[in-house]
């Protein structure tokens, strides 16, 4: 600090001061009525904070502290606390026109609070003064907040927690659909009942020390209601276990009421007091475990860390150590000490280490939350958090890092350097460097070619000539059908033609040449009549469309059967497996489109995994609900949720077939390395190839929402479908 033993500075007069016993030392508690601060100091420093008076310099207070007391502080202490003292607001030069500048920096807090108050995912709504209230409730419910209530506490826990854990089962399986429509009105009833005994524990609690409560009230985060009482005065009791138990006390009884609701649900049949009961218990605890009872945000569990590791304003410390860290990186500027917690400036660094970590992981997943909740709204809100959360945070840490008041001179060379460097570094990371994803998809390998055998007139199965797994030629005949009916057709034409035939001689010999003619013409029809059947008749024999393998389940089940034209009888397979069938998930399909004619690896299912390359041939430009093949529906094992759907066929004739839940675009791929030895048609496979077409940031933002997306879908699902 410049010219320290010339400085002058005034502790400021309208500070409040407390003396507290602290095991076995005294020290003092400064209240700052104005920015509603506390804090604590020896008992050698605040001697020597009092003698700053405004007409004393520094040195001349540190020699008079030294006359008085052995504890004497040295000069390089007194420039740390002076420092402290400054920043803090608790002390200002005489010159520096003090009440300006108090309210000043009043003016910049509440700026600040207006900020806050923008953001519409946290909102402070003051209610009402329950001082007097509490006073009066006093006499009637003051022991709840004594040792006595303690000895029935204790045991009802106890027991309650047991019973939940006995039925840890059916515990478990009731926080599914929790939050269904039906249960909406009980959760928040019985939330406010909870909210309701909370703070007014925290209220009797700080009446019962002396203390007072002048405001309860509500806030709200992203909407949701969270009260809170002002029970700051609490830290002008003298006993630190005083105001641990005030800290505690919401928690406490809503401890115990969780405890009386466990047994309750434990001991009733399923139906609404059960799970009124079971709503009780699972609010309380998320209430205690996630915020209230949690240090690093500051709620109870905070206040109750702050007073056991005996550092008041251990978050404000913190925010100075995290600060004065990023000045040191940005300006290389040497840290300044946190005065006056000597030896314990690890729990500060610490804490305000993790209570940062939180804090980005809270407010990032509240973002996420607003954002795959409300949807289009929900953009809204999450930007307006981002600037709340972290533009207007990052404006006043650029404010404080440039603040001129610094002993050493600023390296502004450097931190534009560190500065540009993080600009660059985040940049890559999520606007740049690709995340290293794959598409896949879920196919069947089959046989290629692959011809399938239908019948090309209806008839009766008179034999099959061919068994399963059988060699064939290109036109060997595979089946044979018969069909008495066209036999007779084909006849009686025959005959009707030869009797035209005969007819018209008649009329040309006659010479009736017009009806000769009329004749002709009726025979020709006749004649195209004949051969349209005899070309069905040809049809009734089967013959392989090209040479190879014959495919076919229960050919010996065709066996005298009447079948339809069109029916599927077996397949001929020109060669090994060859050719996948894909069904690809639609979010999928423009992954896949622009991969046509590309490599894709291959994984085929088998004992032991097997990696293939192949060709992406083909990708349908639509999705259909069409199945592919039927080893990909789940109703034969394979991956794709289906559902029953009847066909029906030419004539009246129905057949059971399935249909894709979703719709699924098809592509085919072709193996283009050597498939090994044993493995057959008709399998499974999965197709994927490496896809960049993601940022790392874009990547976990997508992973972020679907994950909040499928955690809230199943928290509101329709409940109640297992017993409480
Ligand atoms: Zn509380």
């Amino acid at each position: 600090m410049r010219e320290l033993s010339n400085l002058v500075l005034k502790f400021r007069d309208d500070l409040r001061v407390s003396r507290q016993q602290l095991g076995g030392q005294s020290c003092y508690v400064i209240e700052d009525p104005i920015n509603g601060h506390f804090f604590r100091v020896g008992e050698p420093e605040y001697d020597f904070i009092s003698s700053l008076d405004g007409r004393r310099s520094v040195q001349d207070a540190i020699a008079l502290c030294a006359e008085r007391g052995t504890d004497a502080i040295t000069e390089s202490e007194a420039a740390t606390i002076c420092r402290w003292l400054v920043e803090s607001q608790l002390a200002h030069t005489p010159e520096a026109a003090s009440p300006d500048r108090l309210w000043e920096a009043a003016r910049t807090r509440a700026t600040r609070r207006r900020w806050y108050a923008l953001n519409p995912l946290f909102i402070r709504i003051p209610l009402l003064n329950p001082d007097r209230l509490l006073s009066a409730a006093q006499p009637w419910v003051g022991w709840l907040a004594s040792w006595p209530f303690f000895l029935l506490w204790l045991p009802v826990v106890l027991v309650g927690l047991f019973a939940v854990l006995l039925h840890w089962g059916e515990f478990a399986a009731g926080a599914q659909g929790i939050l269904a429509a039906h249960n909406w009105l009980p959760l928040v009833a019985g939330w406010a009942a909870l909210k309701l005994a909370h703070e007014t524990f925290h209220g009797l609690a700080c009446k019962r020390f002396g203390g007072h409560v002048p405001e309860y009230g509500i806030t709200l985060i992203i909407f949701a209601p969270v009260p809170y009482a002002d029970v700051s005065t609490a830290w002008r009791f003298p006993s630190r276990w005083q105001r641990i138990f005030v800290s505690a006390a919401g928690m406490y009884v809503e401890l115990f009421l969780a405890a009386i609701a466990a047994i309750v649900w434990a001991r009733s049949e399923p139906g609404m007091l059960a799970q009124a009961a079971y709503n009780l218990i699972v609010t309380a605890t998320i209430g205690a475990v996630v915020f209230n009872g949690n240090p690093l945000m500051r709620f109870d569990g905070y206040y109750i860390l702050a007073d056991l590791v005996d550092i008041p304003n251990l978050y404000s410390h913190g925010q100075r150590f995290l600060a004065d860290m990023a000045r040191w990186l940005f300006f290389g500027t040497r840290p300044q000490p946190v005065p006056l917690s000597a030896g314990r400036e690890w729990v500060v660094r610490v804490y305000a280490v993790l209570a940062l970590a939180w804090r980005v992981l809270v407010c990032t997943s509240l973002l996420v939350a607003a954002y795959a909740l409300f949807h289009g709204a929900g953009i809204v809100l999450a930007a307006a958090g981002v600037v709340a959360w972290y533009i207007v945070p990052l404006v006043q840490l650029i404010r404080y890092l440039a603040r001129k008041d610094h002993p050493e001179p600023l390296n502004f060379r450097r931190a534009w350097g560190v500065a540009a460097g993080l600009v660059i570094a985040a940049y890559l990371v999520f606007g740049w460097v690709p995340w290293p994803g794959r598409a896949s998809a879920p196919g069947v390998l089959d046989y290629w070619p692959l011809e399938i055998v239908r019948c090309e007139s209806p008839g009766f199965v008179r034999g099959i000539h061919v068994r399963s797994a059988q060699r064939v030629t290109a036109d060997q005949v595979l089946a044979q059908l018969e069909n008495p009916e066209l036999e007779h057709e084909i006849t009686d034409l025959a005959v009707l033609i030869e009797q035209s035939r005969l007819r018209e001689r008649g009329f040309r010999s006659a010479g009736e040449f017009s009806a000769a003619q009329v004749e002709a013409r009726f025979r020709q029809t006749l004649q195209s009549q004949k051969a349209e059947k005899e070309k069905l008749l040809a049809g009734l024999t089967i013959r392989a469309p090209i040479a190879g393998v014959v495919l076919g389940r229960h050919l010996d089940s065709f066996q005298g059967a009447f079948v339809q034209r069109g029916t599927e009888i077996l397949a001929v397979a020109g060669g090994p497996p060859r050719e996948i069938t894909l069904a690809i998930d639609e979010s999928q399909a423009r992954l896949f489109a622009e991969r046509v004619g590309s490599s894709v690896t291959v994984y085929v299912a088998s004992a032991e995994p097997i990696r293939l390359q192949g060709r992406l041939v083909s990708v349908t430009p639509y999705a259909s609900k069409r199945l592919p093949h039927e080893a990909l529906g789940a109703a034969a094992g394979g991956p794709l949720p289906v559902r029953p759907h009847t066909v029906s066929h030419e004539g009246d004739e129905t057949a059971l077939r399935w249909e894709l839940l979703n719709p699924y675009v098809e592509a085919t791929v072709r193996l283009s390395s050597p498939l090994p030895r044993g493995i057959r048609g008709g399998g499974r496979v999965r197709v994927s190839f490496p896809v960049f077409d993601e940022t790392i940031g874009e990547h976990l933002l997508r992973g972020l929402v679907k994950w909040f997306r499928e955690k809230l879908d199943q928290a509101f699902a329709k409940g109640a479908e297992r017993p409480l």
